[in-house]
C-alpha cells in the first residue's frame, strides 16, 4: 500500500508539472496587455511601482 501511494505520488507531481508549464496566469503583460501564459512570464520589479509582468520576447532592456 505504501508503494502504491508514493508511485501515485510521483506521477501527480509530475503531472503537475507538465500543467504548471502551460498553465495560464492572469497576470497581463506591460507591454502588448495580453495575459501571459506560465511559460511566458517575465516578472520586472520597477522602482516606485512594484512588480510588472512581460512576456519574455516583449521585455527589452532600454
Ligand atoms: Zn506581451
Amino acid at each position: 500500500m505504501a508503494k502504491k501511494g508514493e508511485l501515485s505520488k510521483t506521477a501527480r507531481a509530475s503531472l503537475a508539472q507538465r500543467d504548471d508549464v502551460n498553465f495560464a496566469t492572469n497576470r497581463i503583460c506591460e507591454k502588448c496587455g495580453e495575459p501571459i501564459m506560465l511559460k511566458e512570464l517575465l516578472p520586472v520589479k520597477v522602482m516606485g511601482q512594484g512588480m510588472t509582468y512581460y512576456h519574455k520576447n516583449h521585455f527589452t532592456i532600454g
